[in-house]
């Protein structure tokens, strides 16, 4: 290995390990992917970070940065071998200040352990990925993840003030802001935000925190098959009530989610969660504005949960949809295109024309208030997992053809590396190229991830 275990051990003490068996437990992410890394470091201190990021550097070391591994798309797999950083040990919620509602934490604190600590001071930090209870902050950022909320909060990006990181060239900096308006220099937060470990290690953030809303209601709208559902989402869109979350589940993707939770989940060719939050007195407006929305041609259902255990039981089924569709196939390959939502309709008919033309199975569910679809293609065996292969293209081109884009919250990594070229304007491709160098002259920052190669 480059970067040697004594200088491994002068930075760490004993937090690592080059035994080869407690190493492959980091090679892999949800992505399914597997590579071996050479060693495995637990950094509980920035300094160690800059040296580690130093030692690697003059190395010519691969590094890869790792929160938790529940990225989808091979982000922390480190195909090059080298040094995988585990933030699982630099977990320090550092400071809440509700006075001027930020947090400053570790990159390896768990989402959904921070929402708890803000949930007691009356905040909560917008990102809400479906993992919250097993992800990190740092992968949070680094994937700029999101979840239901999203439509309403936005995501890392917008809810990040300020980071302390580390470049690939081994310079340590702060970049952003502790304050909500800021207009010096370039955004260098927000460019670290969704570059998957590629140009800089996160070793701080400072966050803003959002006030939790006193109250919450929780409709559902069941359609009769997904034109009408996602013609609705698109009145809901246009009017200015905006939900807290607007997610769709189609036919089949509601077959799954009634074998989780029963007859809550109608029998339907899709359905809507809406959900609005705020003052209780502004509510009722709110609801009477989304319902108007709701309302046309196909509508079957318009429920509105009796309570917070109804609310719960309907999105506990639709958590429970990603792990429920590992039932129909090992192999799932799952995608989390974003249309504008006004081309929701074309392209839920354009997945359709593919999928009949392949003749895989296919499941889609989202936040479709952001027109980020879910499209789940599930091959059963060997001869679908080709067919599926050969799709996944045409899923792509179809999603570009209607202004859209590759990911709305998983990234890129090396799932959808080699697309990226046809989602970029090759310009803005060859910039990013020499941002990449600059951060990192020596490509030593998770190489092969995000990028293709040249
Ligand atoms: C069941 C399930 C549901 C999910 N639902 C959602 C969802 O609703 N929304 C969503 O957005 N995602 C979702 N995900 C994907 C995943 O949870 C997110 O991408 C999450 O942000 C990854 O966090 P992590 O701590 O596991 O990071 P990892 O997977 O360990 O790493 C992800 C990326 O972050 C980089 N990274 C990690 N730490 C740092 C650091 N300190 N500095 C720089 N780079 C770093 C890594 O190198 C890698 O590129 C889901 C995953 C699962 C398994």
């Amino acid at each position: 290995m480059p970067v040697s275990a004594s200088a491994l051990r002068d930075i760490f003490g004993a937090a690592f390990t080059t035994d080869p068996a407690e190493c492959l437990a980091y090679g892999y992410d949800n992505s399914r992917r597997q590579a071996q890394p050479d060693a495995v470091v637990f950094p509980t201190a920035h300094e160690q970070v800059v040296e580690l990021v130093r030692a690697c550097r003059a190395t010519h070391t691969p590094l890869v940065a790792r929160g938790r591994g529940t990225n989808t798309t091979g982000a922390t797999v480190p195909e090059a071998g080298g040094v995988i950083a585990s933030f699982e040990r630099m977990n320090r919620i550092v400071r809440i200040d509700v006075d001027d509602r930020l947090a400053v934490v570790e990159p390896g604190v768990l989402n959904g352990d921070l929402q708890t600590a803000l949930a007691a001071h009356g905040f909560f930090w917008p990102p809400d990925p479906t993992s919250s209870p097993y992800c990190t902050v740092g992968g949070n950022l680094a994937c700029n993840a999101a979840g239901p909320r999203a439509v309403k909060y936005g995501s890392c990006r917008e809810n990040t003030l300020g980071l302390r990181a580390v470049a690939g060239t081994g310079e340590e900096f702060r970049c952003g802001v502790n304050t909500t308006k800021g207009a010096v220099g370039y955004d260098l937060t927000r460019l670290l935000i969704g570059a998957e470990g590629t140009l800089a290690i996160i070793t701080e953030a400072t966050l803003k925190l959002t006030p939790k809303p006193a109250a919450k209601t929780t409709l559902s709208a069941s359609y009769t098959d997904v034109a009408a559902a996602t013609a609705a989402v698109t009145r809901i869109m246009a009017q200015p009530v905006v939900p807290c979350a607007l997610e769709f589940m189609d036919g089949e993707a509601l077959r799954l989610a009634r074998a989780h939770a029963g007859a809550v989940i109608p029998n339907a060719g899709a359905l809507l969660i809406v959900e609005t939050d705020g003052e209780p007195s502004d509510l009722p407006h709110a609801i009477a504005a989304l319902a108007i929305a709701a309302r046309g041609a196909g509508l079957i259902e318009l429920h509105t949960a009796a309570d917070a255990h109804e609310a719960e039981t309907l999105w506990a089924a639709r958590r429970a949809l990603s792990p429920a569709l590992r039932t129909i196939s090992n192999d799932k390959i799952n995608e989390d295109v974003v249309v504008p939502v006004s081309r929701l309709p074309e392209l839920i008919d354009a997945l359709r024309g593919i999928v009949k033309k392949h003749a895989i199975p296919i499941v889609n569910f989202g936040h479709a208030g952001n027109g980020n679809i879910h499209v789940n293609l599930l091959p059963r065996d060997a001869a679908e997992l080709a067919r599926a292969q050969t799709a996944l293209p045409e899923v792509f081109r179809g999603v570009i053809a209607l202004g859209g884009t590759l990911s709305g919250e998983h990234g890129i990594g090396l799932a959808k590396r080699d697309f990226l070229a046809d989602a970029l304007d090759p310009a803005a491709l060859a910039l990013m190229r020499r941002i990449k160098t600059q951060f990192d002259p020596d490509g030593i920052l998770n190489p092969g991830k995000l990028l293709p190669p040249a």
